[in-house]
This record gives structure tokens, C-alpha cells and sequence, in this order.
């Protein structure tokens, strides 16, 4: 069995008869980088407030390095190699950038002394690689203060870094960044992620599909499920929860569309009309009753609305059977498309990508033309 550095056994906290966290249980090896995301109130803020011993177990326990944490101090427990970064940063604003990174390079000096002293010179390459690390080398001189949020953030991860933990616990690291801070955030940590254990907790989609590996999703103080980013998506146990009603699709059919979707996507646009028409003409692929279709169109928009890399899926969907609902609806969806704008033919890119797709399915080029007539003839 490889070595954990975190495990987290039949874990329950219990704030006056609630329970924020019930019955988790958590393992994450050495080195992993792993994001948690969850809705509010899933009990994520409590689950790093446990590791870091803000909060106690009611029930189970938290082994660290394979060292139960129970009882043990906070204060402590940062010593034995964790480290949090809070959802605010928390910098000196009016020392430089250098200077803050002195001062958690030398944790036992003060901040006068930081001031004052000239740093010896293996403490300054530290700091000099840490500058680089975290992107602000043009700016260390600069007080804190002038940094603009997304490198107050990198900073602050950098101070992090300084003190050399063994994990590293970030809490909402990219939460009202702006998308070019949001990606040197993000690569960041996957630099960070080749030499540390990782823990992101993380709201922002985009970004987790940026940086994660492995997810796990919590939901009422539980482990929902865990797995790659894909496997994650389309989860209907997750799409549930985040949508907040039971899906009717399998996990299959969700893939299979979301392949389809990514055709519709190919010219860049989706316009209202073209989505509804797509919408009523797949809610009747999956189901007969018109009161289940309506449902299900609201269902299916979610999807529509989300650009996916078809290839991951694709390589999951092998038996012929979903291959050729595939293709039945993405032709579905290039003919539509061209119906609904009033042209004779498909539109170029849709084509092209059709014809990229089609030829990755591998499908016989005779079953295909099969499929394509039954679905010309039903428009
Ligand atoms: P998240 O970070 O996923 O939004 P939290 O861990 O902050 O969730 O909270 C989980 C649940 O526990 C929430 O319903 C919250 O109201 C409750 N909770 C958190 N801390 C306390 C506390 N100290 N006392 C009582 N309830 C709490
Ligand atoms: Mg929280």
C-alpha cells in the first residue's frame, strides 16, 4: 500500500447536534495534488478547519504522516508540516514584497529586525527563488500594498511555501480573480503541485478543470464521489447535486450527448433558436412523454451551455450502439442548425468537425450513410 499522507477515518463533526462533517472518510498519497469542490455548506471550510486542529473530531480521526492529530495543537500541527492559506490574503501591506517573504523565510525574527538587518545571503537566494516561483521577481521591491489581488494571492502562496510545509491546504485561492490571474494562479500550483501535497478547495469550474487530476466532491459533510475530472462531470449522483434534482439521464447518455454538443459548438455560436430546436429534437430521442421531454429540454440546456473535449469521452463510448447514437444526433444537430438558419447545407466548421468525428468513431462508412438518411427523412 503506498504511503498516505493523509487519512481521514470515519470522520463526524457535530456542532450542537448538526453534523457539518458525517461519517467522511478521505486518503490522499504523497505528492497528489487534489481538489475538493462541493455546494455551500457541503462542509468543505470544516473539513481543512479538522486537519488543521481549528475544530476537533466528534466522532473518528485525522491521521497526518500516519500520526493521529487528535488533541494536538493548532499551533503544533503547523509545525509538523501544514499549511493553510486563507481565502483572504494575509500580507503586510505596507513591507515589500521581498520583506514579506523574509519574514516567513525567518520565522523567528521580527518584523523589525526584517527591516533593519540585511538578510544573509543563502536566506536572499531562497527568498530570490521564491520570488521567481511565485512570478513577482519585477516586483519585490514594491510595497505589498500596490500588488494587485491575483499577486497578493501568488504571494501569500509564496509565504506558504516558505515555511516549507509538507502539505499545503488553499482555500478558495481564484475567488473574484480576473481570468489572466486566475491562470497564473493556477499555474502556480502545478508548479508547486511537481515538489508538495496539494489541497485546493475550489467553486471556480474553470479553474478546477485547469488544474485538477483528481476531485472529490462533498456534499452534506460526505464524500459524494471522487475521480477524475470527466468521471466527475458526468456523474449523475453530481450533476444531481449541483443542479439540484434527480437527473434522468445516465451517466452514458449525458456522454453521449455532451460528445454531440461539442459538434453544435464547432461554428462558435449557439443561438437561442438553433438550441431549441436541438433541444425538442434530443428530448424525443430519450423519452416518448411529452411532459418528461419538457423536463428534460431544461435538463439538456445545462449541457449545450458547456464546451467539452469530446476526445476523453470518445474514448469511454466503444460499443457500437453509442457510436451510432452519436452520430444520429450530432447529424441531428449540423442538420437543425442549417435548417434553422435557412441554409441548404450544413455550415463549413460543423461539417468538418462532423466529418473529423465521424471518422474517429470508425464506424462502416455504409451504417453511417444508414443513419444519416433515417434522420434526413424525419426533418
Ligand atoms: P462549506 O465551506 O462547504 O460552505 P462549512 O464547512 O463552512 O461549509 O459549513 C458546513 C455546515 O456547518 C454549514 O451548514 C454551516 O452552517 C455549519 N457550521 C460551520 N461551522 C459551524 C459552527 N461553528 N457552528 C455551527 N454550525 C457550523
Ligand atoms: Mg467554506
Amino acid at each position: 500500500m503506498a504511503a498516505k499522507i493523509l487519512q481521514i477515518e470515519d470522520l463526524t463533526v457535530n456542532f450542537d447536534g448538526f453534523k457539518a462533517l458525517n461519517n467522511l472518510n478521505f486518503h490522499m498519497d504523497y505528492g497528489e495534488l487534489r481538489v475538493i469542490i462541493g455546494p455551500n455548506g457541503a462542509g468543505k471550510t470544516t473539513f481543512l478547519d479538522v486537519i488543521t486542529g481549528k475544530v476537533q473530531p466528534t466522532i473518528g480521526r485525522v491521521l497526518f504522516k500516519g500520526k493521529d492529530l487528535r488533541s494536538i495543537p493548532e499551533f503544533r500541527i503547523a509545525r509538523m508540516g501544514i499549511g493553510r492559506k486563507f481565502q483572504t490574503p494575509r500580507v503586510y501591506l505596507n513591507l515589500s514584497v521581498r520583506e514579506n517573504l523574509d519574514l516567513t523565510c525567518n520565522k523567528n525574527k521580527n518584523v523589525l529586525s526584517t527591516l533593519f538587518k540585511r538578510p544573509e545571503s543563502a536566506e536572499s537566494r531562497n527568498v530570490g527563488g521564491l520570488l521567481e516561483t511565485v512570478g513577482l521577481t519585477t516586483k519585490a521591491d514594491l510595497p505589498a500594498a500596490l500588488l494587485s489581488h491575483g499577486e497578493k494571492q501568488r504571494l501569500e502562496i509564496g509565504m506558504l511555501v516558505a515555511q516549507s510545509p509538507d502539505l499545503l491546504l488553499v482555500d478558495e485561492p481564484v475567488a473574484g480573480l480576473t481570468d489572466e490571474e486566475t491562470e497564473n494562479v493556477g499555474a502556480l500550483l502545478l508548479a508547486l503541485a511537481e515538489s508538495h501535497s496539494i489541497i485546493v478547495i475550489e467553486h471556480d469550474m474553470e479553474f478546477v478543470r485547469q488544474i485538477a487530476k483528481k476531485v472529490t466532491v462533498l456534499h452534506q459533510g460526505s464524500v459524494l464521489c471522487e475521480g477524475s475530472m470527466d468521471q466527475i462531470q458526468n456523474d449523475p449522483k453530481v450533476i444531481e447535486v449541483y443542479l439540484g434534482h434527480q437527473s434522468s439521464l445516465s451517466s452514458h447518455q449525458v456522454k453521449i450527448l455532451r460528445v454531440a454538443a461539442s459538434i453544435a459548438w464547432s461554428d462558435g455560436t449557439l443561438s437561442d433558436a438553433e438550441q431549441s430546436v436541438i433541444l425538442k429534437r434530443l428530448s424525443e430521442e430519450f423519452t416518448n412523454d411529452t411532459a418528461e421531454q419538457l423536463e428534460l429540454q431544461d435538463e439538456l440546456r445545462n449541457y449545450l451551455y458547456t464546451e467539452v473535449d469530446p476526445e476523453p469521452l470518445l474514448a469511454q463510448l466503444t460499443e457500437p450502439e453509442d457510436r451510432e447514437m452519436i452520430v444520429k444526433l450530432s447529424y441531428e444537430i449540423i442538420s437543425v442548425s442549417a435548417f434553422n438558419k435557412g441554409e441548404t447545407k450544413v455550415n463549413l466548421e460543423e461539417s468538418e468537425n462532423y466529418q473529423s468525428l465521424i471518422e474517429r468513431l470508425g464506424l462502416p462508412m455504409e451504417r453511417v450513410r444508414e443513419i444519416e438518411a433515417g434522420v434526413r427523412q424525419s426533418l
